[in-house]
């Protein structure tokens, strides 16, 4: 039976029939791909970990005898890495049901993206294992998902009089979420209809984690304004780029009033 095995990240599992889940995974060769798992419910066997969201899993496929009259068929999956903290930590669960949902909504179909399945990677071990602050972790996401899929906010300098970001006389300047750059204050002339202010040490910060190797990310300090632009920012602007609301996005959102996070 032609097939291909791979690593992959569990984005998306719905039950189909009684026995059976329909499940998107972010994988390391294909990409994105969608997959039934047949008596998944019951095959200890064939699948070794509860197939629980966020898990990491070498997956072997098969695809089905005639291509077009179905889906490819997850034929066994073996546990590598259960992720199991995040799970038990509900701001956790939502960061990453964030970035799989992300994920899941902008990817096509079986485009191979190795970078995003390493970005994911590392995110998801980084929050599993609190090796990195959980809210710069989310940041650094954010930034480089953004970078990956084309919109990579433009913020070393002013978008009209491309002054640089350290030579701006301002501590705060205007982002364009239509533009998807950053306006000084003497350009921007108080036309602030898409846009929100952010301070420039914030940018700085956000700047770094998009350019530097992600091991060397917890050298750096975040200060608590920073992370708070940051996550204002970067929620403000993907949901604005991409035309979508996130169900777990707002969550987030609910979940930082009511509890303070
Ligand atoms: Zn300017």
């Amino acid at each position: 039976m032609p097939g291909f095995s791979t690593d992959a990240i569990l984005l998306r599992k719905i039950e189909y029939g009684d026995h059976d889940f329909i499940i998107s995974f972010l994988t390391r060769s294909h990409g994105k791909i969608s997959v039934i798992a047949k008596n998944a419910k019951k095959s200890v066997r064939r699948f070794t970990g509860a197939l629980d969201l966020f898990s990491v899993n070498q997956i072997h496929c098969v695809y089905p005898k005639k291509k077009k009259d179905g889906m490819t068929i997850l034929f066994q999956a073996d546990l590598e890495d259960g992720l199991g903290n995040i799970r038990y930590d509900v701001l956790k669960t939502t960061y990453a049901s964030f970035w799989v949902e992300l994920i899941h909504f902008w990817l096509e179909e079986e485009k191979p993206q190795l970078t995003l399945y390493d970005l994911l990677f590392f995110s998801l071990d980084a929050l599993n294992t609190g090796s990195i602050s959980k809210e710069v972790i989310h940041l650094l996401f954010m930034i480089r998902f953004m970078a990956l899929s084309g919109f990579e906010p433009q913020i070393e300098s002013c978008g009209r009089c491309k002054t640089p970001l350290d030579e701006i006389e301002q501590n705060r300047v205007m982002f364009d979420f239509r533009e998807g750059r950053i306006i000084c204050l003497n350009c921007a002339k108080g036309e602030s209809k898409h846009g929100r202010m952010v301070s420039k040490g914030t940018l700085k910060q956000l700047f770094w984690i998009n350019q530097n190797e992600v091991h060397r990310v917890d050298r750096i300090k975040f200060s608590g304004l920073a992370i708070k632009e940051g996550e204002a920012l970067l929620e403000s602007f993907i949901p604005f780029h991409l035309g979508r609301e996130f169900k777990s996005l707002q969550f987030l959102k609910r979940l930082r009033q009511n509890n303070e996070f």
